[in-house]
């Protein structure tokens, strides 16, 4: 029997890709179900994570002209991860399973049909690797391929050239929604379910359309995240280096104790300032990794909802596809106005 599939598509500010996106997701999936590798219930998601352009607007017209296509509305932008995440938990009671995807048609839309292939064959998450980095410019290859490297060095379980284009079995969505962490890394998560997964490689294409949504700050916020989220590596790289200054601090003063003894005592006034420079900014940094540690305990602490749904233009329940659940009406959609809270339950 054919899948229930669903496409799930974060947007923030994409007025400028959106309409080109569906058009050509649809046409994918409509390709899918007439050749039985998707069932007629399956459906495209798309996550407004509070643009502030005309996104929402544009999903709610393609809600109204077509009911394979659904629109879930964010209360303000929580980020790509956690947009997802809303995307994910929803549609994982409605799917058999979900694929991510950008909304920029940068990931390739044709590699779903081995997505499905592999799903069929019985993985749980399908994980689409870039085959190469052609599209990005040096210093994304660069900072990249440092990422990943150091990510594995700490330890950390990520899938080399992975972003979020990947499928997963709503058996692994449920074990997903059982990970209640505020500071989210999906890349990092994903891989600790641990059921059985497959890759699928892909060429990534340029944005379509429009500009990226991660510049520079938030790439190195997203990449620190992914590090102190998963490995408590870097408190221990503090105690070693500690432990190092400790030890080259003895030395100095041996090194003092004889210059003294052998009556050579002038002031060394560059040692002095470059050992106080260098300690302190050692300090410095150890107080920040430190600190940064703190803050994220501070968040999960507080277990604030990740993220709050305003509007859910939903899928019919009936087998009948033509019927929107909002108006039950074939022909003419209307949006789902009821508002309905789905942030995520703080259980501890
Ligand atoms: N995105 C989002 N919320 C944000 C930033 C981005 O939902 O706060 C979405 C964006 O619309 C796109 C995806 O996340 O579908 C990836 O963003 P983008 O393509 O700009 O990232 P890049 O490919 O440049 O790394
Ligand atoms: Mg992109």
């Amino acid at each position: 029997m054919s899948a229930k599939i669903y496409l799930v598509i974060p947007c923030y500010n994409e007025e400028e890709v959106l309409p080109e996106t569906n058009r050509r997701l649809t046409k994918k999936l409509d390709s899918l179900i007439a050749c039985g590798r998707a069932c007629t219930d399956s459906r495209i998601l798309y996550v407004d994570d509070g643009s502030k352009d005309r996104t929402w607007e544009i999903i709610c017209r393609l809600h109204s002209e077509n009911p394979m296509v659904l629109g879930l509305k964010l209360a303000h932008n929580r980020g790509h991860q956690n947009a997802l995440l809303a995307g994910l938990l929803t549609a994982k009671d409605e799917a058999d399973c979900v694929v991510s995807m950008d909304a920029d048609l940068q990931d390739d839309i044709d590699a779903l049909d081995q997505f499905i292939e592999k799903f069929d064959e019985g993985c749980d998450v399908v994980y689409g690797v870039r085959n190469k980095r052609d599209t990005d410019t040096f210093f994304k290859r660069a900072s990249a391929l440092a990422f990943y490297r150091l990510m594995q060095g700490l330890g950390v379980d990520v899938v080399y050239n992975h972003a979020d284009y990947r499928l997963m079995s709503r058996r692994a969505l449920d074990a997903l929604s059982e990970y209640h962490e505020v500071n989210l890394f999906l890349r990092g998560l994903v891989p600790l379910i641990g059921y059985r997964c497959d890759y699928v490689y892909y060429d990534r294409h340029e944005r379509f359309a429009g500009e990226s949504k991660y510049p520079l700050k938030k790439m190195i916020s997203f990449a620190l995240d992914g590090i102190t989220s998963f490995s408590v590596k870097p408190l221990k790289i503090i105690s070693t280096l500690g432990i190092l200054v400790s030890c080259l601090s003895v030395l100095g003063l041996l090194y003092a104790l004889i210059s003294w003894a052998s009556g050579n005592v002038v002031a060394g006034w560059t040692a002095t300032v470059a050992s106080i420079w260098f300690l302190g900014g050692l300090q410095m940094l150890c107080l920040g990794v430190v600190g940064g540690y703190i803050g994220k305990i501070y968040s999960e602490v507080k277990a604030r909802p990740r993220f709050r749904i305003e509007q859910y233009l939903r899928a019919e329940k009936t087998e009948d596809s033509s019927a929107c659940t909002c108006c039950g009406k074939s022909d003419q959609h209307t949006q789902n106005t009821d508002p309905i809270s789905h942030s995520t339950p703080s259980t501890r």
